[in-house]
C-alpha cells in the first residue's frame, strides 16, 4: 500500500490530537508531511520529533525563533515557518495528499481554503471556514478537483447514510430531510433566569464530548448546531427547508437521513471524534480508530426532543442567517467569535453571546459575497462591531 501524506493544520487541539492518535493506530497508510499550531511550541515540536515531520509551522511569528530551539532540544530535523505563509506552505505543499483542518475559527480559513485551491483532499473539522465563505469555498474545491470530507461528527454521519449520487441533488437521491442530532449542552435543562450566572467553566463542562474552549461554549449556547447547520447546507448543497435539528442527549446518533419512502438512515457509535476522523481519511476505506465499541443492550433510553429556541436563540439566528445567505453567515460566525472570547475572558455574561450577536446581525446589512476578500471584509466589519459592543457592555 502507498502510504499518504498528511499535513495537520492545528496539530495541538483536541481534533488535532486526536487525528495523530488515529494515523499512529495505522502507520502503514499515512505518515505526516506537516503540522501546525498557533502557539503552544513545546507540544508542537514533541509531535514533530514523535512523528518525523518534514515542516513546523507555528502560526505566531515571535515564536519561530522558540520552536527552532524546541526542536533542536529533541533533535527533531523538521523545517521551520511561521504566519499565514507558513500555514498555507503546510495546507498546499505538493508532497501533502490529505490536508487535516483543524484549526479553530474564522483564523482556519485562509489555509483552508488554500488547501482547495491546490486541490487537495480536504478533511474539514474548521466548519467556521465553510459557514463563512460558503459558495465561494465549495466552488473553489470544485474548480480544482478538491475533496471536502466532513470530519464534523452529524456531517459525517450523514455524509455515511448518503447515497454516492447525493452529489447530484438531495431531491434526485430520494432525500426529504438532513436531520442533525444535537446533544443540548450542559444547559438544556436549565432556566433562562440562570443563564447569567454561568462560568466559562462550566460551559467548557460538556456532558458527552471533550473538545476545545471555543466549540464547548458553542455547544452550550447552540450556536455550534446553528454553525453546523450552515455548513450541512454547503456540504450537501442543502435547501434551509431540508435541514432540521433534534435534540439527542445521549449523542450516540450522530445524525440521520430521512428518505422520500418513509426511511430514516442512521449513523451511530460512541461519542469520540476519532471514528468520523478515521472515516475521513480512509475513505472509502475503514480503519482502525482506537474507540470503544457501542454497547446497545446496555442503551435503554435513546431520546429525542425538539430544541427550545426560546432559550436558545443563537440556533434561530443562524437558520435567519442561513436563510438570509450572501454575507449574513460571516457576520453571525465573526460576532459569536468575538463575543465566545469575551465570554470566555469574563468580560460579559453567557446570556450576552445572543444577544451581541443579534444586534450585530440587525446593524449590519447584507451584502454580496463574490471572493475571499469580500468575505474577509464581512468578518472584519462584523467583529470590529462587535468588540464596540463589548467595550460599550462594559463601560
Ligand atoms: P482547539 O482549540 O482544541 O484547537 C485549535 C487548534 O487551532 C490548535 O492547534 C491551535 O493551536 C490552533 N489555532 C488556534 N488559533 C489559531 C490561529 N489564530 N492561527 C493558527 N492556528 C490556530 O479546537 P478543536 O476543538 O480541536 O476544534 C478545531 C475545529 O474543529 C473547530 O473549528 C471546531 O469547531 C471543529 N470541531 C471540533 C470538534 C471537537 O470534538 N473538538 C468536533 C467537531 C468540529
Ligand atoms: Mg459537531
Amino acid at each position: 500500500m502507498t502510504q499518504q501524506n498528511v499535513s495537520v493544520l492545528g496539530s495541538t487541539g483536541s481534533i488535532g490530537r486526536n487525528t495523530l492518535d488515529v494515523i499512529e493506530r495505522n502507520p502503514d497508510r499515512y505518515r505526516i508531511s506537516a503540522l501546525s499550531a498557533n502557539r503552544n511550541v513545546d507540544r508542537l515540536a514533541e509531535q514533530c520529533a514523535r512523528f518525523d515531520v518534514g515542516l513546523a509551522v507555528i502560526a505566531d511569528p515571535l515564536l519561530e525563533d522558540d520552536l527552532v530551539e524546541a526542536l533542536r532540544r529533541l533533535e527533531a530535523r523538521a523545517d521551520v515557518m511561521s504566519g499565514s505563509a507558513g500555514l498555507n506552505e503546510a495546507a498546499g505543499m505538493t508532497r501533502t495528499d490529505i490536508v487535516m483542518a483543524a484549526i479553530v475559527g474564522a483564523a482556519g480559513l485562509e489555509s483552508t481554503f488554500h488547501a482547495a485551491r491546490c486541490g487537495k483532499k480536504i478533511l474539514l473539522a474548521n466548519k467556521e471556514s465553510l459557514v463563512i465563505a460558503g459558495e465561494v469555498f465549495v466552488a473553489e474545491a470544485n474548480r480544482n478537483e478538491a475533496k471536502i470530507l466532513p470530519v464534523d461528527s452529524e456531517h459525517n454521519a450523514i455524509f455515511q447514510a448518503l447515497p454516492p449520487q447525493f452529489e447530484d441533488g438531495l431531491e434526485a437521491a430520494g432525500v426529504r430531510k438532513i436531520i442533525l442530532t444535537a446533544s443540548g449542552g450542559p444547559f438544556r435543562e436549565m432556566p433562562a433566569d440562570q443563564f447569567h450566572l454561568v462560568t466559562p467553566a462550566q460551559a467548557c463542562n460538556h456532558p458527552n464530548w471533550s473538545m476545545g474552549r471555543k466549540i464547548s461554549v458553542d455547544s452550550a449556547t447552540l450556536m455550534n448546531k446553528g454553525l453546523e447547520v450552515i455548513e450541512a447546507r454547503w456540504l450537501f448543497n442543502a435547501r434551509p427547508d431540508q435541514i432540521e435539528v433534534l435534540v439527542h442527549p445521549q449523542s450516540i446518533v450522530h445524525s440521520m437521513v430521512a428518505y422520500r419512502d418513509g426511511s430514516v438512515l442512521a449513523q451511530m457509535g460512541t461519542p469520540d471524534m476519532r471514528t468520523p476522523i478515521a472515516h475521513a481519511l480512509a475513505w472509502p476505506d475503514r480503519i482502525e480508530a482506537g474507540v470503544d465499541r457501542l454497547n446497545l443492550s446496555q442503551m435503554n433510553d435513546l431520546s429525542f426532543e425538539a430544541p427550545d429556541l426560546e432559550r436558545f436563540p443563537c440556533l434561530g439566528l443562524a437558520f435567519e442567517a442561513m436563510k438570509a445567505g450572501a454575507s449574513a453567515p460571516a457576520t453571525l460566525n465573526a460576532a459569536n467569535e468575538v463575543a465566545v472570547d469575551a465570554f470566555l475572558d469574563n468580560r460579559i455574561g453567557f446570556d450576552r453571546i445572543p444577544q451581541l450577536v443579534g444586534s450585530v446581525m440587525e446593524r449590519i446589512e447584507v451584502s454580496a459575497v463574490q471572493n475571499l476578500e469580500d468575505v474577509k471584509e464581512c468578518d472584519r466589519k462584523a467583529r470590529h462591531m462587535a468588540k464596540q459592543w463589548v467595550d460599550q457592555s462594559n463601560g
